[in-house]
């Protein structure tokens, strides 16, 4: 039950999603009800509907073209392209002169005829079966909501139209949502539904935005204006708050920017403890625009680069060109460091059109068609990124790694497959840098419990514990139904890392962490003290995680991991390490 701190505040808590404090007026953001009335027309409104119809669409047009050049600004050429489609289908003379004739010829109204037109289009999409032509009918209905707006007379904002700063409230933002906030204009953001390591939290905290997820019904207690306090660290929401309340806060916020100023300062130290043992602190990156702040944060390296941004907010799989271009320009602004592009990793939580029959349908997708298993079941798509890879790989330091993986033979496949990319590029005198390591996410229990032969074959492994602790515990990463039950710290997510990290270094290979794990401030003494080699992080997290491994000495830190590992009561564990002096 919410709380109410006084007669008009309320405080809603769910889950931290985004570290920081946002404080601003609610946007709260609803599909609007559309609803029209049909009318005959006589003969003689004919040309006055038509034109009525016109309007709406220069409109919508006019719409979408300032939405489009905003996106371009903020969020790049890539994102872009999804709002050209829309204008595509706007300009596509089917779609306006089917309107226009049935207005003519059946003497409907424009709304009318509208979604008399788009019925027409749905159903035939509908009978083509394929994810391509679901996205494409998607689109097409997006648009005619559009112009039906401008036909009634409505205003309502869309998401990427938002113009001024506000805090968005939905029921859940998709990653692909998620991409289309503008950074400018987003406080913070608080939905009904979610967790932690949910794809839109990732990318929050990649854009630096506070955000609170898994409040459950935040969309029906709150309305569009009321003043908002977003406390991504706490996971809480403060709804219309005191003006005690909300000086606090303001306070706190300046606290914490000026804490992170200080921390700035240590950006060209090295990640080292205080006994001298160097661990190598990468930044993840979700979008190329965030190489800056990678960089700005002092990161030394991409520990994980998630390339499916490039599959999302579109109707098609990129090209390899594109896939080439985006790899070529990260690989050369991050050098003199190291990029691990990790190949695309569809599936679960992340939908995109792969033009493949039934995909997306599938009942458990976290178990489903995902990541590696994609790619080897549609080899085509795979050979496009991994050529384009493999084609960058001579502008800097590119390493790849491979999601999702569970067995040998995954392993095998994927190598067999890159390995038949080179040569191919070898036939056509194609450039590839030499030498390119390859690893291993491991991310799934059955890899956890195989490190020792993955490494064996594999030139490094990456703990990807996001999925690696969903999989472990059997709790939905996006579920915030069982979000207490997501815990990090369980003895068999901590006996399975050690396990990984151990078989790793024994044969020889560096490990490193990409899950958002690695940027827990309260695990990462225990993570140095089982020897991780490598902490790949949210850009904004990467100083605190410094601070810490610098205030360390590596000695006392395995002496921590030891007495964890050992550990034979979970709860007294969990009281300790909740205490930062007990770790
Ligand atoms: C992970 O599972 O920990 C990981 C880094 O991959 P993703 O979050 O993209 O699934
Ligand atoms: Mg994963």
């Amino acid at each position: 039950m919410p709380e109410r701190s006084h007669s008009k505040s309320l405080i809603l808590r769910g889950i931290p999603a985004s570290p920081g404090i946002g404080i601003g007026k609610a946007f709260v953001f609803k599909e609007e009800a559309l609803s029209y009335v049909f009318r005959a027309l006589g003969r003689d409104e004919v040309r006055k509907e038509i034109q009525r119809f016109r309007t709406a669409v220069m409109k919508t047009r006019t719409e979408i073209i300032q939405s489009r050049d905003k996106v371009l600004k903020v969020l790049g050429k890539s994102h872009a392209a999804l709002i050209d489609v829309h204008l595509l289908i706007l300009e596509d003379a089917l779609f306006s002169k089917d309107i226009e004739k049935k207005i003519t010829q059946e003497l409907m109204n424009a709304e009318a005829a509208l979604v008399a037109v788009l019925d027409n289009i749905g159903r035939t999409f509908s009978k083509l079966g394929d994810e391509y032509f679901r996205q494409r009918k998607d689109d097409i209905m997006d648009v005619g909501k559009h112009v039906m707006r401008h036909l009634l007379g409505h205003t309502g904002v869309m998401l990427s139209q938002l113009s001024e700063r506000a805090i968005i409230i939905a029921h859940d933002l998709s990653p692909s949502d998620t991409l289309s906030l503008k950074e400018e204009f987003t406080e913070g953001f608080a939905t009904d539904i979610g967790g932690r390591t949910s794809h839109a939290a990732i990318l929050a905290q990649g854009l630096e935005i506070p955000a609170v997820v898994g409040l459950k019904d935040i969309t029906s207690q709150i309305s569009t204006g009321d003043l908002l306090i977003v406390d991504g660290n706490e996971g809480v929401v403060i709804v219309n708050p005191s003006m005690t309340t909300l000086e606090n806060y303001r306070k706190e916020r300046e606290v914490q920017l000026a804490q992170s100023r200080e921390l700035e300062k240590i950006k060209d130290l090295p990640a080292q403890t205080k006994d001298g043992h160097k661990v190598i602190l990468a930044s993840n990156l979700e979008t190329p625009e965030e190489v800056k702040a990678a960089l700005g944060h002092g990161a030394e390296g991409i520990g994980l680069y998630r390339t499916e941004f490039l599959y999302l907010n579109r109707t098609h799989a990129p090209t390899e060109e594109e896939h080439y271009e985006n790899y070529r320009s990260v690989a050369r602004q991050m050098l003199p460091y190291s990029v691990i592009i990790r190949t695309m990793d569809i599936g679960g939580d992340k939908l995109a059109p792969m033009g493949i029959d039934g995909f997306g349908d599938e009942p458990n997708p976290f178990l489903g068609l995902r990541g590696i298993r994609l790619c080897l079941r549609y080899p085509d798509l795979f050979k496009t990124q991994l050529r384009a890879i493999l084609r960058a790989s001579v502008e800097g330091k590119l390493k790849i790694m491979y999601p999702m993986i569970t067995s040998l033979e995954e392993l095998r496949e994927a190598n067999r497959i890159l390995a038949e990319v080179k040569r191919e590029l070898a036939s056509k005198n194609v450039p590839v840098a030499k030498n390119i390591e390859v690893g291993v996410m491991v991310e799934t229990p059955s890899a956890a419990m195989i490190a020792d032969l993955l490494a064996a074959e594999t030139d490094f492994l990456s703990l990807g514990t996001n999925d690696l602790i969903q999989y472990t515990v059997a709790v939905d990463r996006v579920n915030e139904n069982v979000a207490s039950l997501y815990n990090p710290l369980h003895l068999a997510v901590l006996r399975l890392i050690e396990r990984v990290i151990t078989a790793g270094h024994n044969a020889g290979k560096w490990v490193g962490m990409c899950g958002e794990m690695a940027g827990d401030p309260s695990v990462t003494k225990i993570l140095l003290g089982m020897g991780l080699d490598e902490y790949s992080v949210a850009a904004s997290a990467i100083p605190k995680i410094k601070m810490i491994l610098r205030e360390t000495s590596y000695e006392e830190a395995k002496k921590l991991a030891e007495e964890v590992l050992r550990s034979k009561d979970q709860e007294a564990l969990m009281k300790r390490l909740s205490n930062p002096k007990g770790a």
